[in-house]
């Protein structure tokens, strides 16, 4: 077998994308994938013929997956159809109040002067913020690898003028007065896994995001995308191995040589992008490696994102009222949130995300019905404070009561399918260090050259994508950072 191969370990959006550009750039590339779907945290459930997308559900900056067909010389169009939704979400809070949350200014501003006149031109100027650091921060560099010291002496000037050292809350604070409109503009961190009030303003650029692509739904769900991607992978002569654990990255003279499965198969490469989890990949793939004996002491004790509480539920109803995207605040957020990331505890109040998609797409349940997901942030298990074992069952009854007394009457009654994710489970099934949802926390001492790095400056031919290397978590952030990494494989490889 050619030694010119390279392993793509975990078949996540970073390590489908990081897969596909080096097939395409003419590397031969072997996707190993520990699990029996690719996806990643984008799994798919199928229970009683209602169909699951397992995590990520907002779909956004389309153009960098429309990148890697591009690089592949396949259109997008054969493989995949996405459709815009509007509203994007629908934002609710416990007092009745709710904010359709949509691109269209005139409707958005409408709604802003309906409940503060005053924070219709705070809004504006808070897009116009969020325009520059997207620039600045997206487009300049969510796909540049910061390898070094002076990549980030370069960015930051640029970072320090647009006040990247303050929080997203606190930036959304200075235009915009409503607490509740303060919310409704800074809660978009948790979908890359940061606390609005500790990550960096650089991440208020999600709003400029979603404004300038809007919020997609692949017909047939996140799954069609992953499929999508899969198959363009496999067209192009790529190689998946699914149900294939990697136990090792074997390494002689400080380079990668081979991976071995657990299935006791070993893969001679010339070098290995790692999609797996960061810490996952130093204390166990890279266990024996002394060049990487510090990084495996200090990366676990690094400040990990919040983990997730996920309930997955099939309802008999189309339930057409509800919202495709949906957040349901809570009664409390700053000290939620202290709750979640600092105190590490389970609270009796929840705010929620709840995700109907057979809203847009009725195939996703069998006729009649409808497919749902509710997510509440939780505590990951850095502080070991929730036996899950026992919490799991209590907690899904109280959101479902929730749920049923608040926002979808007979919930209870019409329940067909009903399945739970805990913290736990994103251990043992995708060997998340704490269980966290979404890896390191999008902080500014974790974030560009303060992230694991896209390329291991000790052991020559390893490499990361995924959510915690450079940029960060989220498809977007995940595509860009295997963007970022698959350019350094070329490069070292020579290929051009
Ligand atoms: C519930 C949830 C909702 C989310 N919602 C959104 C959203 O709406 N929009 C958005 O943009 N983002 C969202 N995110 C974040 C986004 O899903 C993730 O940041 C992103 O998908 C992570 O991709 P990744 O490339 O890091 O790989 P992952 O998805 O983490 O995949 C890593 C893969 O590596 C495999 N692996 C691990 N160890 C091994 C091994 N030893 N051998 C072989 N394979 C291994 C795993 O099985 C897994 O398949 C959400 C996340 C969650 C959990």
């Amino acid at each position: 077998m050619s030694t010119d191969r390279v392993a793509v370990i975990g078949a996540g959006f970073g390590g489908l994308a990081a897969a596909i550009r080096l097939q395409a750039a003419g590397v031969p590339t072997v996707l190993v994938e520990a699990r029996d779907r690719p996806g990643g945290r984008a799994y798919v459930y199928e229970d009683q013929g209602f169909t699951f997308d397992a995590g990520p559900t907002v779909i956004t900056a389309p153009n960098c997956l429309e990148e890697l067909y591009a690089a592949a010389g396949r259109p997008m169009a054969d493989y995949v159809e996405l459709l815009t939704l509007d509203p994007m979400y629908r934002l609710c809070w416990e007092d009745g109040y709710q904010l359709e949350y949509t691109a269209d200014d005139a409707r958005m501003s409408a709604q802003i002067a309906a409940r503060n006149p005053r924070d219709v031109d705070g809004y504006r100027r808070f897009l116009k913020y969020s325009e520059a650091v997207f620039q600045e921060g997206y487009v300049k560099l969510a796909a540049t690898p910061f390898l070094d010291w002076w990549s980030m002496i370069r960015a930051a000037p640029q970072l320090v003028t647009l006040q990247s050292y303050r929080s997203v809350y606190s930036i959304v604070s200075k235009y915009v007065q409503d607490p509740n409109l303060r919310q409704a503009f800074s809660y978009h961190t948790l979908l890359v896994g940061g606390n609005p009030f500790t990550t960096s303003a650089i991440y208020a650029l999600i709003h400029a995001l979603e404004k300038r692509w809007g919020v997609l739904f692949p017909r047939g769900g996140t799954g069609a995308l992953v499929q999508g991607l899969t198959r363009l992978f496999t067209d192009i002569g790529g190689e998946l191995r699914l149900s294939c654990p990697v136990e090792a990255i074997e390494t002689a003279g400080g380079r990668v040589r081979a991976v071995r499965t657990a299935g006791g198969e070993r893969l001679d490469v010339k070098a290995v992008v790692s999609n797996a989890d960061v810490v996952h990949t130093y204390t166990h793939l890279l266990k024996d490696e002394p060049l990487v004996a510090r990084v495996q002491k200090s990366l676990p004790r690094k400040r990990f994102s919040m983990s997730l509480f996920l309930i997955y539920f099939g309802l008999k109803g189309e339930h057409r009222d509800l919202s495709h995207h949906a957040v349901l605040f809570g009664p409390r957020y700053k000290e939620l949130l202290a709750d979640i990331f600092d105190r590490g505890e389970l609270a009796d109040d929840f705010s929620l995300y709840l995700h109907s998609p057979s809203v847009t797409d009725p195939q996703l349940a069998p006729p009649g019905c409808s497919t749902h997901y509710v997510l509440a942030p939780v505590p990951n298990l850095a502080k070991n404070a929730v036996d899950w074992e026992t919490q799991a069952p209590r907690y899904r009854d109280r959101i479902l009561d929730y749920l049923e007394q608040r926002y979808i009457p007979g919930l209870r009654a019409d329940l067909v399918t009903c399945r739970t994710f805990t913290p736990r489970d994103f251990v043992t099934e995708l060997n998340a260090h704490q269980g966290s949802a979404f890896s390191l926390q999008p902080i500014l001492t974790q974030s560009a050259f303060f992230r694991v790095h896209n390329r291991d400056r000790r052991v020559g031919g390893l490499y990361f994508t995924g959510a915690g290397t450079h940029p960060g978590a989220g498809i977007p952030g995940v595509v860009n950072s295997a963007k970022a990494t698959a350019g350094l494989v070329l490069d070292d490889l020579g290929v051009h």
